[in-house]
């Protein structure tokens, strides 16, 4: 679903947000319209804010926000077999092209996890509803995933199951799509910045 919108957010009324609660100034722009709005939440107060998100607000003060937890929520958890993931997975390392591996600098790890993913647009708003991906391995720089037709969006947000505590949420700029077996799109991703833990 694109979001067929009559304006762009900077013709829309936006002001920056400060959480009411804790008082502290969020990496947030309140809009007027709700349709270009997700749901964040204050790391150090757990407040809700309805709102959209600076780019570099966001790159110098993204650990003071997370995405609501809900909206990573998926209807159908069920999941890709592991031989499936694996499989994916080896298909998609074996057609990196040499230029986009030596653009990393550390090893990339081979790792057939599902994660849950967001797409955002470019104003880092939740696009529809989360998807269960299949992360085919990562490094420091980057991660690369499997998605079912690719994507359209600029950005996703990535939440990975915890080993302790709380998710880890981070936002991925898309950089790379390429067809691996169908439908499966293989999708490089480059970190842009974490979200912070409560
Ligand atoms: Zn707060």
């Amino acid at each position: 679903m694109a979001l067929e919108t009559a304006s762009n957010p900077s013709e829309a009324e936006v002001s920056s947000v400060t959480c009411e609660k804790c008082s502290r100034e969020l990496p947030l722009l309140s809009s007027n319209q709700v349709e270009k709005s997700s749901l964040w939440v204050c790391v150090s107060c757990g407040a809700s804010h309805l709102g959209c998100a600076d780019g570099d607000l966001l790159s110098e003060q993204s650990s003071l926000v997370r995405i609501h937890e809900e909206q990573f929520e998926t209807g159908d958890s069920a999941g890709i077999p592991a031989h499936i993931r694996v499989h994916l997975a080896s298909i998609a390392n074996r057609a990196v092209p040499q230029d986009a591996m030596n653009r990393r600098r550390s090893a990339r790890v081979v790792n057939p996890l599902m994660v849950s993913a967001i797409e955002l647009d470019n104003n880092f708003v939740v696009m529809r509803d989360a998807l269960r991906i299949i992360m085919t391995d990562v490094s420091r720089e980057g991660i690369g995933l499997a998605l079912t037709e690719g994507t359209e969006a600029p950005y996703l947000a990535l939440q990975f199951p915890p080993r302790e505590g709380q998710a880890i949420q981070v936002v991925a700029r898309v950089v790379r799509q390429q067809a691996l077996i169908p439908p499966y799109v293989a999708v490089g991703c480059e970190f842009m910045f974490r979200f912070g833990n409560e």
